[in-house]
């Protein structure tokens, strides 16, 4: 046995479960059923999800005074509740907001709250979201990882990269410089490389790239973003991976588009797996090898509901099926997606979310009132030289801004095609200020917003919106 396998085989065995012990999280214990139940037949998982919802509801109602008034106020008794369709009908959904504004009303009264882990977001809108998970909610979002590291035939410990942004690398005080190290410590006890996403230039993508050569990483995990741009980098200085290259990508935390996957293949060399979730639920879907986006159905419920009045856009809405501390029951994620379907040639009975495409603020609202895909806004700008980063931002339904920050080849030529692309498609009355600023600032969690618009945002949390359909 090589030095690395058998330091993969001690974190696994005894390193790890012994931390999640101490901790108590019984991720072990998930992950082990999970291998059972992503066998079962959909109606089977269908009755394990109607059993787990059954039991949330129960003690929301009882305990969670936020769900407790909603129940009150539409008439709804939990104890009643047969079938998944009733679910479905409830006339009531949470948003963001909701959480927002009543942080304290979603935590289960009597509940020890040290058991509660407490987590922030930097939220679509640049707000702060404070919201707490219970254990059982942790060690399930832990035993997805295990799972998808065990889809693609590796194991926790095992050596790997991950491109990811953290809090922890802004240091102000002697406590944010504590805090760094620790977590640098907890990085090589993992078997991690850790790349922070804040500063992806070319000098440091060279030495991530020595770095990877040399490590020689089972996978490499990162938001899709960045990824994608470490591998343009590969690819356009002929650096694509060699030594270095991973069994996997493991994208998260952003949209993967398929020009970005076809990238980051040929940067790293490694197939790509795309990943699925929100802050507030962690993974809710992920792809094994045969390519489809499995749902986590034993941990999450997901439905589609229609986002804009004509049917067509859906959102997917998450129900947790393991926290009865701080439940988010029927939450509307934001994110857009086709369709749920069943059956897959991979064998499994979880479900698959298909057609997911962007998060709802990576949209634009056009002034006839079309969604229009923040993609169209890449097929203006990535064909103008000299791009390095932008940023649209819809302030009016007519009035964009639009910021660049470009490189020696950038013409203001660009900004004549530019407007008139917008105009053909979102007509004359369109109205464009380009701003040129050193740099584009991430938000909270270190992802970068490349569409930000005020019209839509404005429409998803329109009280209006919120109603069940029928
Ligand atoms: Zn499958």
């Amino acid at each position: 046995m090589s030095r690395r396998s058998f330091y993969s085989y001690c974190f696994s065995h005894f390193l790890y479960p012994a931390f999640n012990r101490l901790i108590g999280r019984d991720m072990y214990g998930v992950f082990t059923e999970r291998k059972q139940t992503e066998w079962w037949s959909p109606e089977e998982i269908r009755a394990l999800q109607l059993r787990k919802l059954q039991r949330v509801l129960a003690v929301a109602n009882e305990r969670v005074p936020f769900y407790r008034r909603t129940f009150q106020k539409i008439g709804f008794h939990p104890q009643e509740l047969k079938s998944l369709d009733e679910f479905r009908a409830l006339p009531f959904f949470i948003s963001k907001p909701d959480v927002q504004q009543h942080t304290e009303e979603f935590i289960a009264e009597g509940c020890n709250r040290k058991q509660l882990t407490w987590h922030r977001t930097g939220g679509s809108t640049g707000v702060p979201l404070l919201f707490a998970t219970d254990p059982a909610t942790n060690a399930a979002s832990a035993a997805t990882l295990m799972r998808l590291v065990d889809w693609w035939g590796m194991a926790l410990g095992e050596p790997h990269v991950m491109f990811w942004g953290s809090p922890r690398f802004i240091i102000r005080t002697r406590l944010d410089r504590f805090r760094k190290r620790t977590l640098a410590i907890r990085h090589r006890l993992m078997n991690r490389r850790f790349f922070t996403n804040y500063n992806l230039n070319p000098q440091n993508m060279r030495v991530y790239r020595q770095m990877i050569e040399k490590f020689q990483p089972s996978y490499i995990r990162g938001m899709a973003s960045s990824l994608f741009l470490f591998s343009r980098f590969l690819v356009a200085e002929r650096l694509e991976l060699d030594r270095g290259r991973p069994r996997a990508v493991f994208s998260s935390c952003e949209q993967l588009y398929d020009w970005e996957k076809e990238m980051i293949e040929r940067g790293l060399r490694a197939p790509v797996a795309n990943t699925y979730g929100v802050s507030e639920h962690s993974e809710i879907a992920a792809c094994p090898p045969c390519g489809s986006m499995h749902l986590m159905e034993e941990d999450v419920y997901c439905e589609l509901v229609p986002l804009s009045e004509d049917g067509q856009t859906l959102e997917i809405v998450a129900t947790q099926l393991n926290n009865t501390l701080t439940p988010l029951i029927r939450y509307r994620t934001g994110d857009i997606a086709d369709r749920i379907t069943q059956g897959c040639s991979c064998g499994r009975g979880l479900g698959i979310l298909e057609g997911l495409r962007g998060r709802a603020h990576d949209f634009i609202v056009a002034p006839d009132g079309r969604f229009v895909h923040g993609q169209f806004f890449t097929h203006l700008l990535v064909f103008e030289s000299g791009i390095q980063k932008y940023q649209v931002i819809q302030e009016e339904l007519t009035r964009f801004r639009i910021l660049l920050v470009t490189g020696p080849d950038y013409s203001r030529e660009s900004e004549t095609r530019v407007l008139t692309g917008m105009q053909s498609y979102l007509g004359d009355s369109i109205k464009v200020q380009f701003e040129y600023p050193d740099l584009i600032p991430l938000t909270g969690a270190g992802k970068h917003r490349w569409i930000v618009s005020k019209v839509a945002q404005r429409a998803a949390e329109n009280p209006a919106s919120k109603q069940a359909p029928g």
